[in-house]
């Protein structure tokens, strides 16, 4: 059983399947059927029960719901079924920005490292190769001279020295635009073409409609789900999700009700814009701060849950 004594929601994000590639943290449709009944599937609402429940303040300690972030193609092809077996409807966090033409890089990434690299550090190997001789090359070098991986992100145990050296070459050397430079070459080295990733990695207006018609529930994610949004203005936030909500709209024909805080990054503009917009519910992507407003229903990753039933 999982022992959290207050109600909350299961996060999902990766799943892999014979046409989606098992990347890090992906799981399977079996995984999928342990966990829910891991869970219990009787104390699994259905998320337009949830939703009712949470506005009426008449959630119950024992209750999940489950959901399900950033529009995965992999989520619709391989938890959907599992969802129908057990009879059970979820939350659809959607970022639209894929939906009209941008790619999310980091997600383009993730899938190049998966399909196109037997091991993360053959990846790391070929990342160092094409860095080197780019124009940060010799910039690289240098600033990797006197590097002590013992030293750097020391606070994470579980990082390999590799993980520690590409992360600081990502982090501290080369900063976002140069280290999307040397991540294009790669993909482009891989013969990854952005139109047909597009096609792999996301759901399209149609799968969002179908789950809207199922009785499926679809919440605002933001626009373009940028990782620190809870540091931009009121402006711009608010602009994220009016963008985010006309895009859901013109799918459904309704206004959301619900939505997820992207990387969990929020402040209190976020709140005054999400209550102006007439959203009524919103989730944190952790489980701190169980006790906050509407908009700050916790959550547990189903990595955690998957450890613990592991563990068993
Ligand atoms: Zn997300």
């Amino acid at each position: 059983m999982n022992t959290a004594s207050f109600p909350h929601g299961i996060m999902f994000h990766h799943f892999w399947d014979h046409r989606h590639p098992a990347g890090q943290g992906a799981i399977g449709a079996d995984d999928l059927v342990r966990l829910l009944r891991y869970l219990g599937p009787a104390r699994i609402l259905k998320a337009e029960d949830w939703l009712e429940r949470a506005v009426a303040g008449r959630l119950e300690p024992h209750h999940l719901c489950l959901t399900f972030d950033d529009a995965l193609l992999c989520q619709y092809d391989v938890a959907l079924p599992v969802l129908d077996d057990f009879g059970l409807t979820a939350f659809w966090f959607i970022y639209s920005s894929v939906f009209e033409g941008q790619l999310r890089k980091m997600e383009v990434y993730r899938y190049l490292r998966t399909v196109a690299y037997p091991t993360v550090d053959d990846f790391y190997a070929h990342f160092e190769e094409v860095l080197g001789g780019s124009r940060y090359g010799d910039m690289a070098a240098q600033a990797t001279a006197g590097f002590d991986p013992r030293r750097y992100l020391a606070e994470f145990p579980f990082y390999t020295d590799a993980d520690r050296r590409f992360r600081f070459l990502r982090d501290r050397v080369l900063g976002h635009d140069p280290f999307e430079e040397i991540m294009d070459i790669l993909v482009e080295r891989a013969g990854l073409q952005a139109e047909r990733l597009r096609h792999l990695l996301w759901m399209e207006d149609a799968h969002l409609k179908g789950l809207d018609d199922r009785g499926h529930v679809l919440g605002l994610h933001s626009y373009t789900h940028f990782t620190t949004l809870g540091e931009m203005s009121y402006a711009e936030q608010q602009r994220e999700y009016l963008t985010n909500r006309r895009h859901l709209i013109a799918v459904t024909g309704h206004v959301p009700r619900a939505m997820a805080h992207p990387c969990n990054s929020y402040n209190q503009d976020t709140v005054a814009i999400l209550d102006e917009l007439g959203v009524e519910i919103g989730f944190r992507s952790n489980m701190v701060g169980a006790q906050g407003s509407r908009f700050e229903l916790p959550r547990q990753d189903h990595a955690l849950v998957m450890a613990e039933m592991e563990d068993r």
